[in-house]
């Protein structure tokens, strides 16, 4: 028995120091590639200090306490800044505070706390937040006061001293109706708000492009909301079109003091997207948020909510149309030299978006023999853009995501809107407990009261069967608020077409292809698309024979050869798209 207990003790030991050494080879070729990518060429693209960021979180997040966590928690801060002084967006900057953030917060005791406050004092100074930048010098001081960062910190400080006070802040447009709202609110109520019941905005996410922003407010529960109201803008006073939207019985989160500037009693968001001007947040009543959308211009929006999910809160999410940006005019050629075969002027190029579902910390469902859906379904959305580059050679093919990584539902689709995508094609494995179930399905946008796809849906959602089955009435206020921009008639002979296709080009290869048929369910993913959009259950990857399928590349081919078919005679027949080239 002792022995045994020895040799436990010993193998315990002997894994202690495996993670030790593997957390510390792993720090160790990171900064490897870190310095090779600060002298590369490479450093101009932001997806590769992404992808590295993401890394050495991904090594500070699984050894919390490895000797190393808090160098690599570090690194993701400085990484952040390096990036920022590369690209100069905010959002980079804004990163790089709130990583140096968590060092402080999580290691207080680190030699690299000190420093973390030193780049955030500078990171202010560079973002014209001097008093901020005063304030994390001042900590320095007080809270570091035997580290190696002290002369640095009295240095900026003194510097900041000797220059001129800071102007007075301009006076607030007094015809600025919503400012004068937010600014009429009690700072103090900001702080401490009274009743701790409340829920909290916890943050303001958005993507964007030219025409387009979604905006997506997280919270940490359900709370009532008014509808967003539209401001026209004032040419004669120069205000933008604005939208605003009040919480009811909510409260601004800690996030936003830590993360944006305070100013005239609202936290402020600067976006610029060119169709987002900012985003103001203030606690405009003690129990009331208030949150403004400064536009450049406005068209349309929409809006609807999402129930709390496993991965996420409460969401309200807006949708913003706004004027298309001008293209450049087109340059003519002289006449003296040859034309080329004319080109249809400025015709739309059919886009496609292919949706591999999960990802990143987010497996997906996973096999009797562990093959992972997040995995299947990356390879076979590769597969599918290949195949319908050669169907339509003059089409956009693009994918949500090329690699193993993580994105939230409303990302998804507010990409393929983002990108005015002509078709939505989402990817996934189906999955049952009862490990003989098998077959292929394709669901367009609805509600159902199905429980299988309801269970179904939940797994895909996020959330438990009780809340997609307790949210039937929502969903179908949900629906009905989109009613007018979602595109369910088209939606449904493309999944009819696709599901014909894939069971045919499957079954002429293999056997025990099993017809399940289009369905309707409630996928988040699908909800607010505005162009035709489908959700593909390929097989089962809980069935082992359809499992071993999804495993081989000759099987993931022909799933994406069945699908592009699929697409191809839709738009043969369905007539919807004839005004673009592909
Ligand atoms: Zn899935």
């Amino acid at each position: 028995m002792r022995k045994r207990w020895w040799l436990g003790l010993i193998l315990l030991l002997g894994l202690f120091r495996a993670e030790a050494e593997s957390c510390l080879e792993k720090y160790q070729s990171l900064a490897k590639a870190y310095y090779s990518l600060q002298k590369s060429e490479q450093k101009k693209y932001h997806h590769n200090w992404e992808k590295l960021i993401e890394k050495f979180q991904a090594l500070a997040n699984a050894y919390p306490s490895c000797s190393k966590a808090d160098d690599a928690q570090f690194m993701v801060g400085r990484l952040w800044y390096e990036c920022y002084l590369v690209s100069g967006l905010y959002s980079d900057a804004i990163n790089s505070l709130s990583a140096f953030y968590r060092l402080v917060e999580k290691y207080p005791k680190s030699s690299l706390s000190d420093d973390a406050l030193l780049y955030r004092g500078k990171i202010y100074l560079k973002l014209n937040k001097t008093e901020q930048a005063g304030d994390e010098f001042k900590k320095i001081l007080s809270e570091y006061p035997q580290g190696d960062c002290v002369k640095s910190a009295r240095k900026y400080l003194k510097s900041l001293s000797s220059k001129s006070p800071p102007p007075e802040k301009a006076p607030l447009r007094s015809n600025d109706a919503i400012a004068l709202i937010l600014s009429s609110g009690n700072p103090e109520l900001t702080r401490e708000p009274g009743n701790k019941n409340l829920a909290k905005l916890i943050q303001i996410r958005y993507w964007s492009a030219p025409s387009y922003t979604r905006v997506v407010f997280d919270l940490d529960r359900k709370t009532s909301f008014s509808a967003p109201h539209l401001l026209k803008p004032d040419p004669e006073l120069g205000t933008p079109p604005r939208l605003y939207i009040d919480l009811y019985q909510t409260r601004l989160g800690e996030e936003f003091a830590q993360n944006y500037p305070y100013k005239n009693r609202c936290y402020e968001l600067p976006i610029g997207d060119g169709l987002l001007k900012r985003a103001r947040a203030g606690q405009y009543q003690p129990e009331v948020v208030r949150v403004v959308l400064d536009m450049e211009s406005i068209q349309e929006f929409k809006y609807f909510t999402l129930p709390a999910s496993e991965d996420a809160g409460f969401r309200i999410v807006i949708d913003v149309y706004g004027e298309k940006a001008q293209l450049p005019p087109q340059k003519t050629r002289p006449p003296s030299q040859p034309s080329p075969p004319p080109k249809p002027a400025r015709e739309k190029r059919l886009v496609i978006v292919i949706d591999p579902g999960h990802g990143g910390k987010d497996p997906g469902a996973v096999g009797p023999y562990k093959t992972r859906e997040k995995d299947v379904v990356l390879k076979i959305s590769r597969y599918l853009a290949q195949e319908l580059k050669a169907i339509f050679p003059q089409a956009k093919i693009i994918l949500t995501r090329y690699n193993d990584r993580y994105l939230s539902l409303v990302e998804r689709t507010a990409k393929a809107n983002a990108l005015e995508a002509d078709l939505f094609i989402s990817i996934h494995c189906n999955a049952n407990p009862d490990r003989r179930a098998y077959g292929i399905e394709t669901y367009y946008l609805d509600n159902t009261t199905d429980r299988a796809v309801l269970r179904l849906a939940a797994r895909e959602n996020f959330v438990s069967e009780k809340i997609m089955e307790s949210a039937g009435s929502e969903i179908n206020q949900i629906l009905a608020d989109l009613a007018t921009t979602s595109k369910v008639n088209e939606s449904i002979p493309l999944a009819k077409s696709i599901q014909k296709e894939l069971v045919k080009t499957l079954s002429q290869k293999y056997s025990y292809i099993k017809d399940l048929g289009v369905k309707k369910a409630p996928f988040w993913v699908l909800t607010g698309a505005v162009m035709p959009c489908v959700l593909v259950e390929v097989s089962f990857i809980s069935n082992p024979r359809e499992e071993k399928r999804l495993a081989s590349s000759s099987y993931q081919k022909l799933v994406a050869r069945g699908i592009a078919r699929g697409v191809k005679s839709w738009l043969k027949t369905s007539g919807t798209l004839t005004s673009v080239v592909y």
